[in-house]
């Protein structure tokens, strides 16, 4: 450890929701840390008054974060399920081989799919229209032969499955502050868009924090984060209609 380490603290919300993504954070920067040597020095620990993550400086700690959230969107919204990956609809061109192959398709989880809508989703590749002749003709016969279709309505050859967790930009500097609704701080705020999250947040965003947010409308990076993952701390199982959520309570995170 350097002289001069750097921390940043997330602090508790008194929200379930949020508090318990403060949890999933705790178990997923374990595993993150489990599995890069590189982040070896970057330390955190959780207390009463939140999640504190310490590191050389700011920048390990933002990749570090943002190593986080790749893990998570891949552990909860960018999977396939059994079926999908005996199926095999997806057409992707290896760019590396040149090659054109069948891969899964992917869908999120119960709970992301909640907020995961069909215009979350998105890929690199290349349409099919601006494709050379030639492979065109290479791209049509291989359509032929395994009756499948490109992706999505421009027809995109893509390079990997395609993604679909939310872009969250961390420790955001450009943009107007205003005051979050679900935490109360004045920070660099997004508006509250995806209906999905309303289904968790809204209604207690609105009535119980802070009477200085005046439009329940706003949300910081960090609540938008943390609301992330709450998915890794819950438990859940689905039915045929119903979403069953158990949160775990830990002794810490606690209102
Ligand atoms: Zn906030």
């Amino acid at each position: 450890m350097p002289e001069h380490p750097h921390s940043y603290a997330f602090s508790i919300r008194h929200h379930w929701w949020f508090d318990s993504g403060l949890t999933g954070l705790y178990y997923i920067a374990a595993q993150v840390k489990g599995d890069n040597p590189k982040y070896d020095t970057v330390t955190f620990h959780e207390d009463a008054s939140g999640l504190t993550f310490t590191g050389t400086d700011q920048e390990v700690l933002k990749e570090f974060l943002n190593d986080c959230y790749e893990h998570l969107a891949f552990k909860y919204w960018n999977v396939s399920t059994k079926k999908q990956k005996e199926d095999k609809d997806l057409v992707r061109l290896d760019v590396h081989t040149g090659k054109i192959e069948l891969i899964a398709k992917r869908n999120p989880a119960p709970i992301p799919s909640l907020f995961t809508g069909a215009r979350s989703w998105r890929a690199e590749g290349i349409a099919y229209k601006d494709l050379p002749v030639d492979k065109k003709e290479e791209v049509d016969l291989f359509l032929k032969e395994h009756k499948r279709n490109l992706w999505g309505k421009e027809q995109l050859l893509v390079y990997e499955a395609p993604v679909c967790h939310q872009q969250i930009e961390l420790f955001p500097v450009k943009g107007k502050k205003s005051v979050c609704s679900v935490c109360g701080q004045t920070a660099v705020c997004s508006e509250v868009s995806l209906p999905s999250f309303l289904l968790f947040a809204s209604q207690s965003a609105t009535h119980s924090f802070n009477s200085e947010g005046k439009k329940p409308d706003k949300i910081c990076w960090e609540c938008e984060f943390l609301g992330k993952f709450a998915v890794e701390a819950a438990h859940y199982k689905s039915s045929d209609e119903n979403l069953y959520i158990l949160q775990i309570h830990t002794g810490n995170v606690e209102k």
